[in-house]
């Protein structure tokens, strides 16, 4: 069977430019405002909110530095220490000994997805709730073919999408190959090289296969994913690799079915739909077992959860940093808070949660979505259809000297060789 889920799920094939299908979103203006001002010319939007984040630690992929930083309409207008804003009308957070960092960007998640006869449980809406509570502020999902046929496929996610709470971007899952969908990449697509990249899932990062022993159907069966979890040492060796910068990036492949659903495998483990949860736990489970425990730095947790995803789909800087002119995606990381995770508190959906009882250092206090608090002292505020559609370019960093290195590789295969008739 090829599903989005076997095609992704621990090594992420990406077919660069494959969704280059603009559907709206022009960038706010990147002016900076004065601080009373707003009005016409002004960012533009958004809903007017001002924000200023005061003591905090602000880390973006190349640094961290010590600086306020002030958002209004939906864009970061200023990173610098000591801001003052003289308005009543501002929103102050005192951020000190906490971490201000990008909100994270989840490279590979399925929402409402139709699926081995039914659907995933977290739509665009539950979804989206689970992401920013859980410090995720943007998320990439496969658009699934209708019969094979790509637009008709785009069609259907973009209605999908239209309850979405947070932006989001797709992927076009190729399902099928005849020449209709072949011309139909055409058209999407110019032809152009491609590299592949490795794309860990933070499932695979820290469980193993222990759980799917268990014998309760219902704990076991919310483990079966594809590709499966491996044995205990294969999440370390992911984690070197994702730390050492051999797997760039980190996903979840977010495909949520509740234990009703895992239920249709229960006399047959193949009927079990595939899939665990993610989207919210991602950010604090890479924090607490790698940046925590010191294996990465806090450069590297931004980089590996939302900077390189968003050079990769070339949206970077606007996502992906906290720099003047970046959409205000943003969460406040208190290091010193504990967490604990399961099925009670979380905001998927599903009645189950592949880290239950998981505890771990390192809390997302607040999480700010284009400019908008959406997640503040554990109360979620969110607004069904607020999110947006953010294109992504085509022909991104990765395509930098790929004719270049395809003539070199084309020259060096010494080929073809004039040759006279057989001689006897
Ligand atoms: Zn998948």
């Amino acid at each position: 069977m090829t599903t989005p889920c076997r095609l992704g799920g621990l090594l992420l094939l990406l077919l660069l430019g494959a969704v280059a299908v603009a559907i709206a979103a022009s960038h706010p203006a990147n002016e900076f405002c004065a601080a009373a001002g707003g009005g016409a010319g002004c960012g533009g939007g958004g809903d007017g909110a001002r924000i200023l984040i005061k003591g905090g630690t602000v880390v973006n992929a190349h640094r961290a530095e010590e600086a306020d930083v002030y958002i209004e309409d939906g864009v970061v207008i200023a990173v610098r220490p000591n801001i003052r804003v003289g308005d009543d009308n501002v929103k102050v957070i005192d951020a000190t000994g906490k971490f201000v960092m990008p909100g994270g960007i989840d490279p590979h998640t399925h929402l409402e997805m139709e699926f081995m006869g039914t659907v995933t449980i977290d739509d665009f809406f539950s979804g989206h709730a689970a992401a920013l509570a859980g410090g995720t502020t943007m998320h990439i999902d496969f658009v699934i073919p209708v019969n094979g046929n790509l637009t008709a496929g785009l069609e259907s996610y973009k209605q999908k999408a239209e309850k979405s709470a947070m932006d989001y971007g797709f992927h076009m899952a190729i399902t099928k190959w005849n020449d209709d969908v072949s011309r139909e990449m055409e058209s999407m697509v110019k032809d152009h090289g491609q590299k592949v990249i490795g794309e860990p899932v933070v499932s695979g990062l820290v469980l193993n296969d222990s759980w799917l022993w268990d014998p309760d159907f219902t704990i076991a069966s919310k483990y079966v994913m594809s590709p499966p979890i491996r044995q205990a040492g294969h999440n370390k060796a992911l984690q070197l690799a994702l730390s050492s910068g051999v797997l760039p990036l980190v996903g979840t492949d977010h495909c949520t079915f509740n234990s009703t659903q895992k239920a249709f495998g229960f006399d047959d483990f193949r009927k079990i739909p595939n899939g665990v949860n993610g989207i919210e736990e991602r950010m604090h489970i890479i924090w607490d077992s790698m940046a925590e425990t010191g294996q990465i730095s806090g450069t590297d947790y931004v980089r590996v959860t939302s900077t390189e995803c968003a050079k990769i789909f070339n949206i970077y800087p606007r996502k992906g940093a906290i720099l003047e002119g970046s959409d205000a995606d943003m969460i406040i990381l208190n290091p010193k808070r504990s967490f604990v995770m399961g099925a009670h508190t979380h905001h998927s959906r599903s009645n189950t949660n592949v880290y239950e009882g998981r505890k771990g250092k390192g809390m997302v206090e607040v999480t700010i979505s284009r400019g908008r608090v959406v997640w503040e002292d554990g109360i979620l505020n969110i607004v069904p259809g607020s999110g947006r559609y953010i294109r992504t370019p085509p022909f991104g960093y990765l395509f930098d000297g790929t004719e270049k290195s395809d003539a070199a590789y084309r020259a060096s295969l010494r080929a073809p060789v004039q040759r006279g008739k057989a001689s006897a």
